[in-house]
């Protein structure tokens, strides 16, 4: 494997290797998922089916899914599975009866898969629950696929330092991230004028701002391109999604808010660019498919051969692209507000947003509420509060339920408001 912190951008230090060199290793690697019963998840399980001569599963987890936990466990003779609810423990050795898969269960055992011993760990475990696993697998210096995108939001700084400490890689597997990863190599720091991260811009894209405020669930889970999980879709319909990827990638590469751009681009078949200060423009494409980037972080250093379509772009036809309207998506502008503000505030952004989803869910808010409750949270917040950098994971833990304790007093009066 190369090494893992490795210098990119010139004098900048990253965890995330942007230099990379070809392994000389052949032996067979051990892969640990947390999350591996969600939507990335299934796509990670989807690869490493395909080549089972390259790869041996240390560690499964999942929150409640125990059929489907223990039936991967059996598939892929994983070592360990863990079940972050504790009450499923009984459920869970009752399934993996007559198997070697040990198990445990609750919080201490999500953490316990990613302390193993195993030489990739995919992290998608979804919301800040994915944080403390996250940190484990880190901070035994392992190499890290980061699908999670709350570890940033939620505690990037202190995240990024503590995986450099640890001498950990990080592989970003968000598609945007993976692929300005893959563009980022062809020119240093000083030579950078800004990378842009695309948007599909969503079931939304074109409607009425008055229409948005009354979509419903159905047509917000409606992705024109994406296949993913409930929360990730929703916050694509409101581009919220695209603002947690902007504080992403400038936790992930050290950049400046005016350093990032998004763009939309409904086609969702160029991922990510990076402009370089000769204006060449560097950018990666594929289908709108999470196996690429996926495999390109299980592959990494090399590439492996992924199952997923071809890329036609004769039959595309064509590639448009459009300014995003932060107007209509005011959720993008908060990201970019709270990224400014800093000291914690993309770990309150991201807070109010999850209950603010949960409460779209639940049908207790319209659609264009949640955009709504995560900027009144935010000003609640920076009214409020002391602004002080995260120094600690229990500090952006101690944030992250200040603010979902504040957007849930907030919740009823945004409720009877109107946009
Ligand atoms: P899903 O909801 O499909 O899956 C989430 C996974 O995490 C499941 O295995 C779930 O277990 C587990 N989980 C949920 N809550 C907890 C908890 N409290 N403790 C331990 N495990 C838990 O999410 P996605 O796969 O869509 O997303 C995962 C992460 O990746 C998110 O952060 C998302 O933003 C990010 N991401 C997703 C993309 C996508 O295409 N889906 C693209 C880029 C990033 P169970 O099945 O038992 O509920």
């Amino acid at each position: 494997m190369a090494s893992a912190a490795l210098l990119w951008f010139g004098e900048v230090m990253s965890a995330v290797p942007l230099r990379n060199t070809k392994s000389a290793a052949s032996a067979v690697r051990s892969v640990s998922v947390l999350g591996a019963t969600g939507s990335i998840g299934d796509s990670t399980m989807d690869l490493l089916r395909g080549a089972r001569d390259r790869f041996r599963v240390e560690a499964l987890t999942a929150n409640s899914n125990v059929q489907a936990l223990a039936k991967l466990a059996r598939e892929f003779g994983a070592r360990f599975a863990a079940i972050a609810d504790p009450a499923r423990l009984g459920e869970l050795k009752e399934a993996l009866a007559g198997t070697r898969t040990e198990c445990g269960a609750g919080e201490s055992a999500v953490i316990e898969a990613a302390a193993r011993p195993a030489d990739w760990v995919m992290a998608a475990v979804s919301g800040a629950a994915g944080l403390k696993p996250a940190l484990a697998a880190v901070d035994r210096g392992a190499t890290v696929a980061l699908a999670n995108k709350e570890c940033l939001v939620c505690a990037g700084d202190f995240f990024m330092q503590r995986a450099m400490k640890a001498g950990a890689c990080i592989l970003p597997a968000d598609s945007e991230h993976n692929a300005l990863f893959q563009a980022l190599g062809s020119g240093n720091r000083d030579e950078l004028v800004r990378v842009i991260i695309t948007a599909s811009g969503g079931p939304f894209r074109t409607w009425d701002p008055a229409d948005i405020e009354q979509a419903t669930l159905a047509q917000a889970l409606k992705h024109p391109n994406w296949s993913m999980g409930q929360k990730i879709t929703i916050d694509s319909a409101s581009m919220m999604n695209k603002g947690l990827e902007v504080i992403e990638a400038s936790y992930l590469f050290g950049l400046t808010p005016d350093e990032i751009d998004v763009l939309v681009h409904p086609q969702s078949i160029v991922h990510g660019m990076v402009e370089f200060a000769d204006r060449s423009v560097v950018a990666q494409l594929g289908t709108p498919d999470m196996r690429i980037p996926i495999a390109h972080c299980l592959g990494w250093p090399d590439r492996i051969k992924g199952p997923s379509a071809k890329l036609d772009l004769a039959k595309v036809g064509q590639l448009t692209f459009e300014a995003p309207d932060f107007a209509r998506f005011p959720a993008l502008r908060l990201a970019y507000d709270s990224l400014r503000t800093g000291f914690g505030a993309t770990t309150v952004y991201n807070a109010a947003n999850e209950i603010a989803v949960a409460a779209f869910i639940g049908g207790k808010i319209r659609f264009g509420a949640i955009a709504r409750l995560v900027e009144a949270t935010l000003d609640a917040w920076i009214r409020a509060s002391n602004l002080s950098p995260l120094k600690s994971a229990d500090d952006a833990i101690a944030i992250d339920h200040n603010a979902r304790n504040v957007a849930a007093t907030l919740l009823p009066q945004i409720a009877l408001k109107a946009s």
